[in-house]
């Protein structure tokens, strides 16, 4: 089984259709590590392709603050607008799925699935030592995991914690192989407001199978995504960010 696996989608839809374009003939199932909504000026659209298409999705704490399951006090003042635009926008039904979005870990085809760490679902999984104690807490020897918007993760070769380095800018694929032995957690990065300094959506094709994991970065129409932020009212600092990728 060929996997899509995206996560921080954040209503980016310019991103999400590229990374769909760019991905095409190359996966059987689409997964998602929550992070659906938030920040972008498509939260509709994005939804019904998460409904539709993906197999197995896990709620981000962006999806239960857009559909008022969170005390907006603890966010800051961009994304709790965005949240409250969110909020306002997003249909009866695609709310009510959004709502409803179960906790990570899920589980499919011998790995797992995660927002942020498994040992909670809004913790941030930035640097080895976070990955040493995460690592004590799966349930399967590969885990998905999103919330950071870095792709890259880490691996636990037995002895110690590596990081993973994402692809590079000079390339859209970065291949890695899943060694038996070890532990993985993957960060496919994020579709709609990547954070690592490349500006390109992010996401990672699994071949469960052949154990082979593709990290991928695809160029989208920037401009149109952050025109309709800017048109829609969003925080014009959420369209900004998209050009640097910060
Ligand atoms: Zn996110």
């Amino acid at each position: 089984m060929r996997y899509l696996i995206v996560s921080d989608l954040h209503a980016n839809l310019e991103a999400l259709e590229a990374v769909l374009r760019h991905a095409e003939g190359r996966y059987d199932r689409a997964i998602c590590c929550g992070d659906l909504v938030g920040y972008g000026a498509d939260p509709n659209a994005v939804v019904e392709w998460v409904r539709n298409s993906c197999l197995v999705v896990v709620r981000g704490n962006h999806d239960r603050a857009c559909t008022g399951q969170e005390d907006l006090e603890w966010f800051n003042p961009v994304a709790r607008s965005a949240a409250v635009w969110t909020l306002e926008r997003l249909s009866g039904e695609n709310a009510e799925y959004v709502r409803n979005l179960p906790k990570g870990p899920a589980f499919e085809n011998g790995f797992e699935l995660l927002h942020g760490s498994p040992c909670d679902e809004d913790d941030y999984m930035v640097s080895a030592d976070n990955a040493a104690e995460a690592f004590t807490y799966l349930e399967r020897r590969v885990a998905f995991f999103g919330h950071t918007h870095l792709q890259g993760g880490f691996i636990w070769n037995r002895e110690r914690v590596e990081t993973i380095q994402p692809a590079s800018w000079d390339t859209d694929r970065l291949l890695m192989d899943i060694e038996p032995e070890d532990g993985y957690l993957i960060n496919p990065g994020s579709v709609g407001q990547p954070r690592d300094g490349d500006p390109r959506a992010a996401y990672v094709l699994y071949n469960a199978e052949a154990g082979v994991v593709s990290y991928c970065r695809v160029e989208y129409d920037v401009e149109s995504a952050q025109r309709k932020i800017r048109d829609r009212g969003l925080p014009p600092f959420l369209a900004d960010r998209l050009s640097v990728g910060r």
